[in-house]
């Protein structure tokens, strides 16, 4: 069976689908020695010999992991500062793994990691839709109607945020510090920080606790477990 070159790229977890087609229109993929451009391009899995920049993309295991990121780690699998990355979490996994979507590097809690390209495209894509929850722990007592702000959706530099769902939880009164859980389905830099700032109750501390219906539960901070076939049915 035949299929396009850029999914059997992302396919093989080389990378997303978008970046596949990048390095396809770089020339930087072959397909039996010859350098393919053509977006288009149809092969055959297993049969054709399909390199990116020299090295023969083999049909790897798709491996999907659930990582309870520390704060204080980048979730990139390399890091031009030298900070410590999620890469060095994962270590023992031989597979190329890579986050689906990113966390702050002083956010923690529940990161995907996964090789298989389509699933994280679509994972990540705001049409789907995913809802991802919070506990933030907020300066101050933020007051309902500041609450309500959110729940509507408020400007940012980069556009309206989609109504949230928010629970006010407990208030600190010696630290002047608020426990909010916070429901959010898109994906914007920074967003949950940001949105808090715009309502003028910063956000100290954040840890994402789920992501659809995963959760971290039975997870040590800093380790990670697979997810079970189930669980991945269920994700795509
Ligand atoms: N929102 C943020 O502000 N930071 C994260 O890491 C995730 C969501």
């Amino acid at each position: 069976m035949t299929e396009r070159l850029q999914k059997v790229l992302s396919q093989a977890g080389v990378a997303s689908r978008r970046q596949a087609e990048q390095y396809i229109l770089e020339g930087r993929v072959s397909v039996n020695g010859k350098v393919i451009k053509e977006l288009g391009t149809k092969v055959t899995p297993g049969k054709d010999r399909i390199r990116v920049d020299g090295k023969i993309i083999g049909a790897e295991k798709l491996v999907y992991i659930l990582l309870y990121k520390p704060k204080g780690v980048v979730s990139t699998m390399s890091d031009p500062e030298g900070r410590k990355t999620v890469k060095s979490l994962v270590e023992d996994i031989p597979e190329r793994i890579y986050p689906v979507g990113r966390l702050d590097y002083n956010t923690e809690g529940l990161l995907l990691m996964t090789n298989d390209g389509e699933l994280a495209q679509a994972l990540t894509h705001p049409s789907h839709e995913i809802e991802k929850t919070y506990l933030a722990r907020v300066l101050g007592q933020p007051a309902e109607e500041k609450l309500d702000r959110l729940r509507i959706g408020i400007r940012l530099e980069d556009g309206v945020t989609a109504p949230a769902k928010l629970i006010l939880l407990e208030h600190d009164r010696e630290k002047n510090i608020t426990q909010v859980e916070i429901i959010i389905h898109e994906g914007k830099n920074r967003q949950v920080r940001r949105m808090f700032e715009a309502i003028g109750h910063p956000v100290n501390q954040l840890k994402r606790v789920s992501f659809a219906f995963l959760t971290l539960q039975g997870v040590r901070r800093g380790r990670y477990r697979h997810l079970t076939t189930a669980e991945v049915q269920q994700l795509k």
